[in-house]
């Protein structure tokens, strides 16, 4: 306990700030993978510990979101149309 303490821990652990080279590296856009639980970047297609597909799920929220932008867009424009021919 003693002798521990007087060494101050594991020196490579809290040697320095994490650098620039750390933050690029781990960078700040990770998702928990929903299979294992780990944590994986977020444009990883398959999560490398455990392999679940991880694309399917985001890609796939990701398109719903632009089919509904779309269809609203095509809606609007054809509202716009039908209040133009009124007048
Ligand atoms: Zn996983």
């Amino acid at each position: 306990m003693v002798d521990g303490r007087g060494r101050g821990g594991d020196p490579d652990e809290f040697d320095d700030l994490p650098s620039e080279e750390d933050i690029a590296r781990f960078g700040d856009v990770t998702q928990t993978c929903p299979e294992c639980g780990k944590e994986v970047f977020d444009d990883t297609e398959i999560c490398y510990h455990c392999g679940h597909a991880l694309s399917t799920a985001a890609g796939s929220a990701k398109s719903g979101k632009w089919v509904v932008a779309t269809v609203v867009v095509i809606v609007a424009a054809f509202v716009l149309v039908a209040v133009l021919r009124v007048f």
